[in-house]
């Protein structure tokens, strides 16, 4: 009997379902609510724990739920949700990295992140999708900080059967599909991650009919090496065509995200010819069913390659397309500047009829970036649309807060919570009950931080100068900011350092005191980055900030999850234009925490003027660096501190609740990935599928 209890247990500890709905996590935390922390939530070990296992089955109570907890989740499953027949065909998504969970590590940042919660949003509305993407056996870098305050990147060994995958099988024997790398043959074992509804499957190269250095492609996340690169993305784009091919899943288009999995579309050029097209047919019908989105303006995340390297790699196209060498090269070339090489966005954007950005500020630096591709056409005429960003509601939310949503808006709130007239119920819930929550989860924040902390500190010998500067001082009744994100020089995590000595007065205030938390991993190959990280250490550790300033090792899901829900005040102050959009405001915003931002990336549509502070909203000058600093001391001094330290006879900050829930109220229901993808579909989907669908009946 427990047998089959325990065949329920694994498939719903193999499907991400429990990962963004509370009864999955209540009933995995059941079996050893200890453990469970310690073992960082993580289903597939927890079950691994077989004398825990056994001694939570003999029980009744735990055995009703499971019973419950399948139900709730086969009837998830089973039952047709609302964008079923929206497109006739799954859209492939392809996409170079997953934020799935932090158990899953096979993301860096943003882009990640927002991959997952697509991928999740697509399971809720039950829209039909299938996700491509990589297995990366080392992850990301883990992030320690040394004793000088630099961050050292430390290599992640991924235990692979202690993570949420499984893999695929074909006649009894692991999956595998393979691929031309520069003549020679590369194979990539196929993994399949369940994410409620929806299918991702990662390739992985480290099998063992590899050589060594073929096993290294999918070793390491965004790896610095040039050629390494390109073979990733060619296992990506031509292994991941080929294994939707191998699984018969018959695609009505591809969305590529971002420029990495670009080949994915000269995978389907390959297809199409195979299939009898010429080349010029078969390029007018990858367009017409192909949509890419692009993410940053930053020149640095286009991927360029040496064209001797692309010809090398391609030469047995051009004879299969029947074209010469230089109509391939040109789908990559940029005719203004063709020294830069072979540019995948480029090639993404040539070969896609819909390129989409993250914003509308976005799309107007797009426009003016890629102008030159269509030449012919004015400004306003380049065909770039956008969507912007929306983030997972059911994973970000507090889970407090969302039950408190339950009693008060109505059970089936979550079903339509991009509707903008439902969150005006907030209104009517008690601001104790906000604050009540609020504050628990500032506590929650403040003790991760310090449990953490208390482990580094019994294990590793820890500079004792770092224990303060990792947060050892923090307290939860002070009002709490909040920076995490990439360290990168363009979001400017040191720009509040321009006045110490007016920051020092903010902080140090005694009746009014301040705290800044700070996470963020720079890039190993980032140096600025580092040197950003290194100087927050030394300013927290300088004991004239009185602990005030605390630097978070190791940013990652797990924390970001804890930090947008648990500080007051979420801090942004990118150099504009360069965030596209940004989400982790998004994130705050819905749990009740206040944006504080400069005018650039989402904020600009998100900001109404009683939701959160704006600044930077003019127009761009030279030495903008003190005018920033200077705005932000001054929204701190006069608006926040004043605000957040309103409390009147009751305990409570009653005005700072009230602008609480306008920023929920307003964040939402706009920026949630649930509007997000619905216009996704509307702008593109079904339009790709109706192409499609024409073009078959051909
Ligand atoms: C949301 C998120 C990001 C992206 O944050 P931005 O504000 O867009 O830079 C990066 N990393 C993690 C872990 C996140 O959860």
């Amino acid at each position: 009997m427990s047998l089959e209890y325990i065949d329920k247990l694994k498939e719903l500890a193999y499907n991400l379902w429990w990962t963004w709905n509370p009864e999955g996590k209540k009933l995995f935390r059941m079996i050893d609510p200890i453990l469970w922390d310690e073992l960082r939530e993580n289903s597939i070990k927890i079950l691994q724990r077989t004398d825990r296992l056994n001694e939570i089955l003999k029980r009744r109570e735990f055995l009703n739920e499971v019973e419950y907890v399948y139900l709730v989740f086969r009837s998830y499953l089973d039952t047709p949700g609302p964008y079923f027949q929206k497109i006739r065909k799954p859209m492939a998504f392809f996409s170079p990295e997953y934020g799935l969970h932090h158990t899953l590590y096979i993301y860096a940042g943003g882009l990640g992140l927002l991959a997952g919660d697509i991928l999740k949003e697509a399971s809720d509305l039950n829209l039909p999708m299938v996700g491509i993407g990589f297995m990366y056996p080392q992850g990301y870098v883990r992030q320690k900080i040394k004793a000088d305050g630099w961050q050292e990147d430390l290599q992640n060994h991924i235990k692979k059967e202690d993570m949420p995958v499984q893999k695929v099988y074909e006649n009894g024997d692991w999956l595998k599909v393979y691929c031309y790398c520069f003549d020679e043959l590369v194979y990539a074992g196929v993994w399949e991650v369940s994410v409620g509804r929806v299918k991702l499957y990662l390739l992985d190269t480290d099998v063992e009919e590899n050589p060594p250095w073929h096993r290294e492609i999918s070793y390491q996340l965004y790896t610095p090496d040039q050629e390494m690169r390109l073979k990733q993305q060619i296992v990506l784009g031509f292994g991941g065509m080929f294994l939707l091919k191998k699984l018969g899943i018959d695609i009505c288009g591809v969305h590529v995200n971002e420029d990495y999995p670009a080949l994915a579309l000269v995978a389907r050029l390959i297809q199409f010819v195979e299939e009898g097209e010429d080349f010029d047919s078969a390029v007018s019908q990858v367009r017409e069913t192909s949509l890419f989105t692009t993410h940053t303006p930053l020149r640095s995340a286009i991927n360029t390659y040496p064209f001797h390297i692309v010809e090398n790699q391609f030469r047995f196209l051009w004879e299969k397309f029947g074209i010469d060498k230089e109509k391939f090269l040109d789908l990559g070339t940029n005719s203004q500047n063709p020294s830069e090489g072979f540019n995948s966005t480029i090639l993404a954007m040539r070969l896609s009829k819909y390129t989409n950005t993250v914003s509308q500020k976005h799309q107007e630096v797009a426009k003016k970036q890629w102008h030159f591709l269509w030449s012919d056409r004015s400004l306003k005429d380049v065909p770039i649309d956008y969507v912007t960003n929306g983030v997972h509601l059911p994973t970000w939310i507090d889970e407090d807060l969302r039950n408190l949503l339950n009693d008060h808006l109505g059970s089936r709130w979550l079903e339509v919570h991009d509707s903008e007239n439902l969150w005006e119920l907030i209104d009517l819930i008690p601001d104790e009950k906000f604050w009540e929550i609020h504050y628990k989860n500032k506590q929650e924040l403040c003790h991760l931080i310090k449990e953490r902390l208390r482990k580094r500190w019994t294990e590793k010998n820890l500079d004792s100068s770092l224990v303060i500067a990792e947060g050892a001082f923090l307290d939860h009744d002070f009002l709490t900011i909040g920076f995490a994100r990439r360290m990168t020089g363009y979001k400017r995590a040191t720009l509040i350092f321009e006045d110490l000595e007016r920051l020092k007065r903010i902080l140090k205030d005694p009746e009014r005191p301040v705290q800044i938390i700070f996470a963020g991993k720079a890039h190993p190959q980032d140096h600025e980055g580092k040197e950003m990280i290194q100087k927050i250490i030394n300013i927290a550790r300088n004991p004239d900030f009185a602990g005030r300033i605390a630097f978070i090792e190791d940013y990652d899901q797990e924390l970001a999850y804890y930090l947008v829900k648990g500080v007051d005040v979420w801090l942004n102050n990118p150099i504009p234009p360069l965030e596209a959009c940004g989400t982790s405001g998004m994130k705050a915003g819905i749990n009740g925490v206040i944006h504080l931002s400069i005018m650039d990336g989402w904020w600009i549509e998100g900001y109404n003027g009683k939701n959160g502070w704006a600044f930077g909203d003019y127009e761009v000058d030279d030495d903008r660096n003190p005018k920033d600093a200077e705005a932000i001391y001054e929204i701190l001094e006069n608006e926040v501190i004043p605000l957040y330290y309103y409390w009147d006879e009751t305990g409570i900050p009653r005005k700072w609740v009230k602008k609480m829930k306008e920023a929920i109220k307003s964040i939402a229901p706009h920026f949630c990935a649930r509007r997000m993808l619905k216009e996704y579909i509307s702008k593109f989907y079904t339009r790709i599928d109706a192409a499609e669908k024409e073009l078959r009946n051909l």
